[in-house]
């Protein structure tokens, strides 16, 4: 494995130190609420700038913004929401550039990574300027005698949208494209993590035309979203994070009365059939398994290598690991490398040790991550690509999300061993098979307990127009996100029934209950 050799980056002095903070009625307000967190460059270590945590008048205030801002926007025709539409998309299409560093500085991933991030959010924007189509209802004409019945599908008001650190930019697109289309008003918790890119796309919506307070960045902790779960104001909760909050907040923002979708984790199997094209599973495995440095809930975290095929592949998965080059996702003279670091050093500790759990448990560490040193960036929250074999699916290295760049090797001895595997874990995210047989894949598609399958894809997430969501402990609730799914879930139907009174179809007095 080489290591991108890179000189130290200008190291943020004290005096750089900025407070990122909300933004409420169409500009940023700064915080007082005398909370912050760090936010920090994880290439470098270094502490770059401090994110301001809510407290309850700021969230107060946030939210009766957002509710002014929904009485306006609510009130415009389809035309002039879909010209305010077009216009964030083009802004956005020739300045993601600028995006893309922002998130790079304060997630880690390399920039190209970054692009494929904005460009997987655009699509959703994409889709939503097309939001008459799918919000326009049916009508019914002379559903009985003189009598017809159609619907409407009305925004809900304001709605909350509470996003995950590992994708600053397109979760929250997922969601709010759609929502601000159908004509609600949306209020952005961003993670206390990399919390910029939501101000960033704050200001294009400015710049787009979007009346203020139509959306909302606030920043903050478990204050602001326990604030955003229990108001009155926020009529639903769109959440993607870890499957333990995703669980709480599902639960909570029920209990409030809130329509409610929480995406949580998972742990994705990459089934291999013997025959499979193993250098292609290889390179998917190695893509899918150490892109964003394991950080997606759709990265491939366990191989299951139907026998024979396990000594082979994992020599072709050794040799491609060895040619990855790891450092500052921002690149270095120009050149950019495969990987970039972890979140947090709190998050490369916890990675590390599901490494120490695998090989106490009896699994064989055939290349390991730990440890590594980037030259120039020792401070940074580095960690190698690491590749496990034999790992015994009792671990919890195995039963849990490990959320970095460790792939796990499990051989079986067939397909129903292997099916059996993905079907009896607690997570349903995503799952892929490779094999060159379309019988097999036909059946797997079918019998796997899993929300987002590929066939020879490692990394199988739905294109805007389908939806994206898993089973089981990966979303709490029904309604995914974007799509179809997502213009339901952010509007509300009504149905209506009409007839225009004349003496020929009146029928007179009639206590039953109404019939064809
Ligand atoms: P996280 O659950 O720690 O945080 C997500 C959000 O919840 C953040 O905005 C955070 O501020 C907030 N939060 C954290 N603790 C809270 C608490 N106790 N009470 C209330 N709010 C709280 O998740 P993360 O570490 O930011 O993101 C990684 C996780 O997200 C992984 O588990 C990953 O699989 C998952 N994820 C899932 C999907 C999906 O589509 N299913 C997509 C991306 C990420």
């Amino acid at each position: 494995m080489s290591i991108t050799d890179s000189s130290p980056a200008a190291a943020e002095s004290a005096a750089d130190i900025c407070t990122i903070s909300h933004w409420i009625d169409g500009a940023e307000r700064p915080s007082t609420s005398g909370r912050t967190a760090p936010v920090f460059n994880p290439a470098t270590g270094a502490v770059q700038a401090t994110v301001a945590l809510a407290d309850q008048a700021e969230i107060d205030e946030a939210l009766a913004s957002a509710q002014r801002g929904f009485d306006v926007w609510s009130g415009y025709s389809i035309a002039r929401r879909q010209a305010v539409l077009f216009a964030f998309r083009e802004l956005l299409n020739s300045r993601k550039g600028e995006l893309a560093q922002i998130i790079t500085a304060e997630h880690g991933k390399v920039l190209s990574d970054a692009m494929g991030e904005i460009l997987r959010g655009q699509e959703v924007v994409e889709l939503a300027t097309g939001f008459p189509h799918l919000i326009k209802g049916a009508y019914s004409e002379n559903a009985s005698t003189g009598i017809d019945v159609y619907s409407l599908k009305q925004p809900l008001g304001v709605v909350g949208v509470i996003s995950p650190f590992n994708f600053p930019a397109m979760v929250p697109m997922w969601f709010f494209a759609i929502a601000i289309a159908a004509g609600n008003s949306v209020v952005v918790k961003p993670s206390e993590k990399d919390p910029s890119s939501s101000l960033w796309l704050a200001q294009l919506w400015k710049e787009a035309g979007l009346p203020d307070g139509v959306f909302t960045v606030l920043q903050g902790d478990k204050v602001a979203v326990d604030g955003l779960l229990e108001s009155p104001i926020v009529q639903s909760i769109s959440f993607v994070g870890s499957t333990p909050i995703a669980q709480y907040i599902y639960e909570t923002a029920s209990k409030h009365g809130k329509r409610v979708q929480a995406l949580g984790g998972a742990k994705n199997h990459m089934l291999v059939l013997p025959d499979a094209d193993l250098d292609l599973v290889a390179d998917s495995a190695v893509n899918a398994g150490y892109g964003a440095a394991g950080e997606r809930c759709m990265a491939i975290s366990v191989v299951l290598a139907v026998e024979p095929v396990a000594d082979e592949l994992i020599e072709k998965i050794t040799d491609r690991i060895g040619k990855l080059t790891i450092g500052n996702g921002a690149g270095q003279n120009g050149a950019e490398p495969d990987m970039g670091p972890l979140i947090t050093d709190v998050h490369r500790d916890k990675v590390a040790s599901y490494v120490d759990i695998a090989e106490a448990d009896g699994a064989t560490v055939v290349v390991d991550g730990r440890g590594l040193q980037v030259d120039g960036h020792e401070d940074g929250f580095f960690f190698g690509p690491t590749l496990l074999d034999h790992v015994p699916t009792t671990s919890r290295a195995y039963t849990e999300e490990i959320f970095g760049p460790v792939l796990s090797v499990v051989r079986v001895d067939s397909y129903e061993e292997g099916l059996e595997l993905i079907n009896s874990g607690q997570f349903g995210n995503g799952t892929a098979i490779f094999t060159n047989d379309g019988g097999a894949a036909r059946r797997f598609q079918s019998e796997v307990q899993v929300g987002m399958i590929g066939i020879n894809v490692p990394i199988p997430v739905p294109v805007a127009y389908h939806s994206f969501g898993g089973w089981k402990k990966s979303l709490f609730g029904d309604a995914k996100a974007y799509g179809v799914h997502g213009f339901d879930f952010f509007t509300r139907e009504k149905a209506v029934t009409s007839r225009w009174l004349d003496p020929a179809t009146h029928g007179g007095i009639n206590l039953g209950f109404p019939q064809n």
